[in-house]
């Protein structure tokens, strides 16, 4: 079942969106060569405890941290530590918070100093994907419109969409139906509806769609050792058309 938000409800969502925005900005005005992920990490754990409210992240199924880092070719889940930034990676942080109960969910991949064209066009059309998402978050579109047009934002432009992790309903858990797979045929699945919400994340890999899991039992890379880049925002489906939860 799908949960339906109130309009209170998503007041809140929009509170928890707002704190998950600015921890995800934080780290994204930190990020720069010789940083370490522990310390990204940190940035992001300050920010969450200073507007009161609780990292999504850290606990959940036993996740040591506040955000999860994922250099290069590493999908999602990386987890922070000593591991410093250097000329030319990507880095992808995901980072949520809970408000009142209620979770934000947002992640985007930044360069670090000058990186290859190549590379910076795949941020540029993983981002462009989510958008694309995004737009089809209007009531009586149907679920697999915003799988259907994240794929053919990334497969258009020659890149691979993940399959084995999607994007999610959310809102008093952080992850709650439906499933978003990142591709899909238009036309098919529930019909969206005012109230719904949604986190999108586009997973894009330069390279392949295949990913494996490390040892850690969190770090995902991709099999071919390409990078791959990530962008997720929450999104509330309302009358009005898409509002998207995690902005400042
Ligand atoms: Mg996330
Ligand atoms: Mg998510």
């Amino acid at each position: 079942m799908i949960v339906r938000k109130s309009h209170a409800e998503i007041d809140v969502m929009r509170e928890a969106g707002r704190v998950t925005a600015r921890a995800l900005r934080s780290v994204g005005d930190a990020v720069r060569v010789g940083i370490t992920t522990a310390e990204l990490d940190d940035i992001a754990a300050s920010v969450i405890a200073e507007a009161g409210a609780l990292p999504a992240f850290k606990g959940y199924q036993g996740f040591p941290a506040t955000i999860c880092s994922s250099c290069n070719c590493v999908v999602v889940h990386g987890i922070p530590g000593a591991e410093r930034l250097a000329e030319g990676d990507i880095i992808s942080v995901d980072v949520g918070a809970i408000v009142d109960g209620y979770y934000g969910d947002s992640a985007r991949t930044w360069p670090v100093g000058e990186i290859e064209p190549g590379i910076a066009r795949l941020l540029d059309v993983t981002r462009r994907s989510l958008e694309a998402g995004i737009s089809k978050c209007v009531p009586g579109m149907r679920l697999y419109d915003i799988s259907a047009a994240v794929q053919g934002v990334a497969e258009g432009a020659g890149f691979s969409v993940v399959r084995e992790y999607v994007g999610h309903g959310i809102g008093r858990a952080m992850h709650e139906e439906p499933q978003i797979p990142n591709y899909g045929i238009a036309g098919r699945g529930p019909t969206l509806q005012a109230g719904m919400v949604l986190a999108i994340e586009p997973m894009v890999n330069l390279g392949g769609a295949a990913v494996v899991q490390k040892g850690d039992g969190w770090t995902v890379v991709t099999a071919d050792g390409s990078p791959s880049a990530h962008f997720e925002h929450t999104v509330a489906i309302t009358t009005d058309g898409p509002v998207v939860l995690t902005m400042e």
